[in-house]
């Protein structure tokens, strides 16, 4: 592990705002987990580099499309800029779970994406997510998989049967226990 803080992924629907099952397709639909904005904040100014990596399948099944994402995106980061922090970026997979694409989480397309764009490995460095998939992700580009229950979290947390995942109740609470170990 390297010393002192490094990057931090996080999922977005279901840890940084409210998740949907009808999607969040606009937005007016965005609203923010009560705490995650300020995680951010915090971890930002702890000197951690943020950034989003999530499934929006919504583009692959004609909910919305990539333009209204990218607003969607704009709008997260200006209201993360507002409460002082700061994302360096966004990776998102646009596709149906049967497309076959290799960018779907579990699959490691966006981390690998992230590593190129970023400049920097993902091996060590905490994925915060609300899935399984985020953590069978995390695991499986050798990052370290947090799991928090707000969003479908707490469904996740009965189907980690055993795996050493730490669980916390929210990405605020994720993000002190980051924020405190390394210090
Ligand atoms: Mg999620
Ligand atoms: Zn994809």
């Amino acid at each position: 592990m390297p010393q002192g803080p490094g990057l931090v992924m996080i999922d977005r629907d279901g840890v940084i705002n409210e998740d949907s099952n009808e999607f969040v397709k606009s937005v007016a639909e965005w609203r923010p987990i009560k705490g995650s904005l300020e995680a951010i904040a915090a971890l930002h100014r702890g000197g951690w580099r943020v950034a989003v990596v999530t499934n929006q399948s919504g583009v692959g099944r004609g909910l919305y499309d990539e333009a209204t994402l990218a607003k969607i995106h704009e709008h997260m980061r200006e209201r993360a800029r507002a409460a002082g922090g700061e994302i360096a970026g966004v990776y998102y997979c646009p596709h149906l779970p049967d497309d076959g694409c290799d960018c779907r989480k579990p699959k490691p397309g966006l981390f690998r994406a992230l590593e190129r764009e970023l400049r920097v490995s993902v091996i060590g460095a905490p994925y915060i997510g609300d899935r399984l998939s985020d953590i069978e992700a995390a695991l499986g580009v050798g990052a370290q998989p947090i799991l928090v229950r707000t969003g479908t979290g707490a469904a996740t947390e009965a189907l980690l049967a055993g795996r050493d995942v730490p669980v916390f109740d929210d990405l605020a609470a994720a993000a002190r226990s980051l924020l405190d170990s390394k210090r």
